[in-house]
């Protein structure tokens, strides 16, 4: 008998069709599919998806998922026929601004590895004929991309899979989760319930129904977009088609929010442009027992009037089309997101909970695949960072905030976003006790998890005529200098030579208590947390493939109370499950994990001139002895009580000063009047990720991930020696920087002045070797550094080149950090 759990997926969709099947490849064989539809054609946004599949995006993640499924539906044959039609993606640019963006894609594609080509408008002809010359100002050419036969590609699996034992029930609706003691038991359908260690929703945009069976929130919104086919087009009439009746490339035209592929002698569009049609899944009703082309649950009446400018963009850009005429259209649904991402992971609450929902055809296959590789052995290849379900903040699972940021998501979906650009509504969310302060200081704020935070203060504009030479910000071209101030130089200036406050209030933290928080944290971390109350350690958390989750900083403040520095809601979860689990196994070793961040707050008081600052205010220690660098203790600043820890993230003498809300402010004050004597500005986050680069600082997320060890990463410092027994050490014996076939480089540019912004390809020899991870200039160090994954091979010294917008830009590996190596001003 087969020890694998018993898994239950809800929905033969795409993606519940290939998790089936990557399950079976990686060894689980008992598995049931629970579908509401028809197996034949069961009626979700699969049934009617043209498949086109563009790879390149500007996340890694979503480009590699995409990548695997583009492998995968190439594989999936039968009768000498597969389930991808790769008839290459072409992307046209008929502005100045979509031919840079493209240059910039180009660029993305390098960075991840897909084959890619900028081309001319004489080669866009050539590639594609039909397109009107006299519009065209340039394209991108990937020749892997093209169309998923996605129904297809469901029938083929379900058919694979089937013969491989796994059940299929279809037009069988999920109509509950049955759950015992914190876990999932089983699924309710009118045939009975199906028991389960393991249920997976693959409900695509019915997600939010069954997240309500478990009080799970799912962040996603059922959107209607058209689609519509042509009548026949005389030019396609008799054009060599492939075996879905494509032979043409897939075309984007993103700006009139187009895209186009061929049903043989027609088209097919599509069109992002109309107004947002928000739908509610449950009011669909339930979906019949046979379903067809023209009838099913995600297919909605068509709009004609909503396609009208897209008819006449479309003709504009193929004249072709003006022989023909919009033939059968429809308003078809599908799932978007906050963050236009997929939603992949447990439910934080209940155990045995999965989903795998928003996820494109595109990523299809990689998803499952990915999910299959957690479940089955509790690490991704692919970091999935940016689909986890748990990422979002509380304040942005309300239906009101999924339903605007949905929809302002699908009307930017082909719009040129900046890397920097906030959403402009809704704001001001969540917002720190310093944060009418802030306002009176001219802050520039950016959205983050919905916290509002500063990324310079006007208020400090007039001191750029003060800095010195040497400091002085370098010209930006127009793109990286949105959202950007050169005031950022005053800041760091000031940091380095004075002090500055930060705002500190978003960082997460995390209060870990009781007789069972210590054995809790040594087994999740790579470090000693051991230590005596006071000690504060900078640690990661690993998972079982030595992948870096997360790195966190762990203060123990009293012998069973910690205090954690985290990355995020994901943190938050990982460390709640896991002391739920504890507690279960043992509870006499209980542990509580609560969030203390939006009731507490902190700043950051760092420079040459941060103890005169605190000493004028504090009776307490604040010397060398009386709070050591690494070190946290209680103290009282004019009068409020803090938790002050000796850490800094800028790489400067100073404390992360924390307080409860209420005092926020007044201690903002008490600092603020303490410092004008000693020259203090408030500094934002501009200055702040210029100088931690310049001090070799990781930023979780950007410069590490589950995909990089320690060693890789450059973190090899934070796994204690000879420590046994926490999560990943087995993974990472053996391992070592020598071993790592990549490290996390330090690059400074060579003409000192072209600022990169993260994400660029690094070339070495002429061939790609790496990407950005970070980027900034550095102002104490005048020039502009980048930090970047290369081949071991490629060392301090050697010379490489970073693609900006098709330029290349010499770059040079340097030794790191760059800025103070001995940590004299650390422990100054
Ligand atoms: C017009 C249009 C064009 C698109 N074009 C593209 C494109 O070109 N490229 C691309 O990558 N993507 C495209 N998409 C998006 C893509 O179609 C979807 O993202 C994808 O098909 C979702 O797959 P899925 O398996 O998650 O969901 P689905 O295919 O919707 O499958 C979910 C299944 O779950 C079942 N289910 C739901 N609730 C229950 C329940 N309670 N009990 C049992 N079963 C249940 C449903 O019946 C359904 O079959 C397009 C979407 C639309 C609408």
């Amino acid at each position: 008998m087969s020890s694998a759990p018993r898994v239950v997926i809800i929905g033969a969709g795409i993606v519940g069709t290939n998790l089936a099947d990557e399950l079976l490849t990686l060894g689980w064989d008992d598995i049931t599919v629970v579908e509401q539809g028809p197996l034949a054609m069961p009626g979700g946004s699969t049934s009617h998806a043209p498949g086109l599949v563009f790879q390149t995006n500007a996340s890694k993640t979503l480009t590699l998922l995409a990548r695997y499924t583009v492998t995968k539906l190439l594989s999936l044959q039968k009768d000498g026929q597969s389930c991808f039609n790769q008839v290459g993606g072409l992307e046209v640019a008929t502005t100045p601004e979509r031919w840079e963006e493209l240059k910039r894609k180009h660029g993305y594609a390098s960075s991840w590895g897909v084959e890619a080509r900028l081309v001319s408008p004489p080669e866009c002809l050539e590639l594609y004929p039909l397109l009107n010359p006299a519009l065209v100002l340039g394209g991108l050419h990937i020749p892997s991309d093209g169309l998923a036969l996605a129904a297809r590609a469901v029938q083929l699996l379900i058919e694979r899979t089937s013969a491989a034992g796994v059940r299929y029930l279809g037009s069988t609706p999920v109509t509950g989760i049955e759950r015992a003691g914190g876990r999932v038991t089983g699924v309710t359908t009118p045939a009975g319930t199906v028991p389960a260690d393991v249920v997976v929703s693959c409900a695509g945009f019915w997600g939010v129904e069954i997240g309500a069976m478990v009080g799970l929130p799912i962040p996603l919104l059922p959107l209607a977009h058209q689609y519509v086919r042509t009548t026949p087009v005389p030019a396609l009439a008799g054009r060599h088609a492939g075996p879905d009746g494509a032979g043409l490339p897939i075309l984007r035209h993103q700006d009139q929010d187009l895209y186009f592929r061929e049903h043989g002698d027609r088209y097919g569009i599509g069109y992002y442009g109309h107004r947002p049609m928000p739908v509610v899944a449950s009011a669909l009703g339930v979906t019949p027992a046979t379903v067809d082309e023209h009838h099913m649950p995600s297919r909605l009446e068509f709009t004609p009037a909503d396609f009208d400018p897209a008819w006449q963009e479309s003709q504009a850009l193929l004249p072709a089309l003006q022989e023909a005429e919009v033939g059968d259209g429809f308003n078809g649904i599908f799932s978007f997101t906050p963050d236009g991402g997929a939603l992949v992971g447990r439910a934080p609450d209940l155990d045995g909970f999965w989903v795998a929902e928003a996820v494109w055809v595109t990523h299809s296959a990689g998803v499952a695949r990915s999910l299959a590789e957690v479940l089955t052995t509790g690490h991704s290849t692919i970091d999935l960072a940016e689909c986890e379900l748990s990422r979002f903040e509380e304040v942005q699972l309300s239906s009101s905030y999924v339903s605007e940021t949905s929809q302002q998501n699908f009307v930017e979906i082909y719009d040129i976003l900046h890397p920097h650009q906030p959403r402009e509504s809704p704001r001001n969310l969540r917002v720190s006790p310093f944060h009418a302060r802030q306002r009176e200081l001219g802050a520039f704020f950016l959205e983050a998890g919905a916290w509002e935070r500063p990324y310079w203060y006007e208020a400090n504009a007039h001191l750029i005529a003060e800095l010195p030479p040497e400091w002085q910000p370098v010209e930006r071209d127009a793109w990286a200098q949105r959202y950007y101030s050169p005031v950022a130089a005053v800041e760091a200036w000031k940091t380095r030579t004075a002090v500055a406050m930060y705002d500190m209030t978003p960082l997460r933290r995390l209060e870990v208590s009781g007789p069972g928080a210590v054995d809790l944290l040594q087994r999740l971390s790579t470090g000693d947390v051991a230590k005596k109350p006071g000690a504060i350690t900078y640690t990661l958390l690993l998972d079982e493939h030595g992948g870096i989750r997360s790195d966190v900083t762990v203060a123990r403040l009293e012998t069973d109370l910690f205090q954690v520095g985290a990355n995020g809601p994901v943190d938050l979860a990982y460390l709640r499950r896991e002391a739920r689990q504890q507690c279960e196994a043992d509870p006499t070793r209980w542990v509580q994990v609560r969030d203390i961040t939006g009731g507490t707050c902190c700043i950051g008081l760092w420079g040459p001139r941060a103890r005169d600052v605190v000493s004028a205010v504090s009776a307490d220690d604040f010397t060398n002895d009386g709070l050591r660098y690494f070190r946290a203790k209680r103290a009282s600043i004019g009068g409020i009580p803090v938790t002050a820890m000796r850490l800094s993230y800028v790489g400067e003498l100073g404390w992360e000063i924390y307080t409860t809300a209420d005092n926020g402010q007044r201690l903002w004050d008490v600092l603020w009047q303490a410092g004008q004597e000693h020259g203090v500005v408030a500094a934002g986050r501009t200055a702040f990720d210029a100088l931690r680069l310049e001090k070799g600082y990781r930023s979780w997320g950007a410069d590490m991930t589950t995909e990089h060890d320690p060693y890789e990463a450059g973190v090899g410092f934070a796994v204690k020696a000879g420590k046994q027994g926490f999560v990943g050490a087995e993974a990472l014996e053996g391992r070592s920087e020598e071993t790592a076939a990549r490290r996390l480089r330090c690059l400074t540019v060579d003409d000192g002045t072209s600022v990169v912004l993260g994400k660029e390809p690094v070339f070495h020899d002429g061939q790609s070797v790496g990407y950005v991870t970070s980027a900034a200039f550095g102002y104490t160090v005048g020039r502009p550094v980048a930090y970047a994954y290369l081949p071991s091979g490629i060392g301090e010294g050697d010379a490489v080149e970073i693609e900006y917008f098709g330029r290349r830009v010499a770059a040079t590996v340097a030794s790191e950090p760059l800025h103070d190596p001995q940590m004299t001003r650390l422990r100054g």
